[in-house]
């Protein structure tokens, strides 16, 4: 068997790489080799798959600290036994890291193939707010492409017979010689562009090129629970083909913006809230605001700072299912500033209430802290 790489070396992470960076590394690389996208790779496919694997180890704790520990050696004990760790496991256990909208599946197969060559694909990234996120857009955005010659509708133009150079085939064989003797090559007819066909009479606006630069402004829908690494794949809204086959695909890159407030890890969402100190001593209801509104969390009387309160169904919603995830508010004390006269005499007053718990508190701190030195 192979010497096993790396799995950081792998994903192209230091070793204090945070469970972000990781996912981040990882989601980069299985879309780079993604065996959709390189089909026939066998690099590419291994690639994807010792990506995955690595994955699959740093992403999970129990996991990354045995590998940290013993490297490969400390997981053999584990799930890859055998060296077990199928193609098929890879999508089962990372279908939902790629939320694939529109789909790695949705790919051509025409490409490479007889006839045309489809248009080129086009790409483009979109930024989205959590709120956007929360509730789904439809985001205008312009874009600069070709489109089929209105003019000539796409046949470049008039009076087609059959291209001299390639006897109507779209391909034309030529011998080279190289130093490894001579070779056969076949390469798309350069005088029809591989349609077959020559024109007698070009279109002026296309100049026979079947297509015309444009831009125009395109609407995109982005379903709700989207996350930073998807992307929609929009059928016939790429660049028009110069040789009359399909429109490309335009592929919408979704990027998340940084929110002032809230922290998104998955579907759950982390915020702090500044709390009176008096509603922390008291109890009381506190108002927290969420991606949908607001909410009236409860305080219980004596709660301390770093409390962590959930709320249930107040994060985000997952792609293509119905379940929100939580939202997580941390407890901050907030200690009034710049007293009144009366404010001070009032806290003057709780301190010397306060003082024998205080010093009784204080005093078996001390002694814990004694014992510890003896
Ligand atoms: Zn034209
Ligand atoms: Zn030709």
């Amino acid at each position: 068997m192979a010497e096993k790489r790396d799995y950081y070396e792998v994903l192209g992470v230091p070793k204090n790489a945070s469970a972000d960076d990781i996912k981040r590394a990882y989601k980069k690389l299985a879309i780079k080799y993604h065996p959709d996208k390189n089909p026939g790779d066998k690099e590419a496919e291994n690639k994807f798959k010792e990506a995955a694997e690595a994955y699959d180890v740093l992403s999970d704790e129990k996991k990354k600290a045995q590998y940290d520990r013993f490297g490969h050696e400390g997981l053999s004990g584990g799930g890859f036994s055998g060296g077990g760790f199928s193609f098929e496991d890879i999508f089962t256990h990372f279908g939902d890291i790629f939320s694939d909208i529109g789909g790695f599946s949705g790919n051509r197969s025409s490409r490479g193939g007889r006839g045309p060559a489809p248009g080129e694909d086009l790409q483009m990234g979109i930024a989205l707010t959590l709120k956007e996120i929360a509730e789904g857009t439809v985001k205008k955005v312009r874009i600069k492409r070709y489109k089929t010659c209105p003019d000539c509708n796409g046949k470049g133009g008039s009076g087609a017979k059959t291209c001299e150079s390639c006897n109507g085939k779209g391909q034309v064989r030529r011998r080279m010689r190289s130093i490894f003797g001579e070779m056969v090559n076949v390469t798309t007819c350069p005088d029809c562009d591989g349609t077959g066909e020559a024109i007698t009479n070009k279109c002026k606006t296309c100049s026979g090129q079947r297509r015309v630069k444009t831009e125009d402004t395109i609407e995109v829908k982005i379903p709700a629970g989207v996350a930073s690494g998807n992307y929609i794949k929009l059928r016939n809204e790429g660049n028009a083909s110069a040789q009359g086959g399909a429109t490309g695909f335009l592929i919408v890159h979704i990027e998340e913006k940084n929110d002032d407030f809230f922290v998104r890890d998955g579907q759950n969402l982390f915020c702090k809230v500044l709390v009176p100190v008096y509603r922390l001593a008291l109890g009381g209801e506190q108002r927290v605001p969420t991606l949908y509104g607001e909410v009236k969390v409860k305080i219980s009387a004596g709660l301390q700072p770093g409390t962590q309160l959930r709320v249930r169904g107040q994060g985000l919603p997952g792609y293509n299912s119905d379940y929100k995830g939580d939202l997580f508010v941390e407890v901050q004390a907030h200690i009034p500033e710049n007293l009144s006269g009366k404010e001070k005499s009032l806290f003057e007053e709780l301190s010397s209430l306060g003082q024998a718990r205080d010093e009784k508190r204080e005093r078996s701190l001390f002694e814990r802290i004694k014992e510890f030195f003896s």
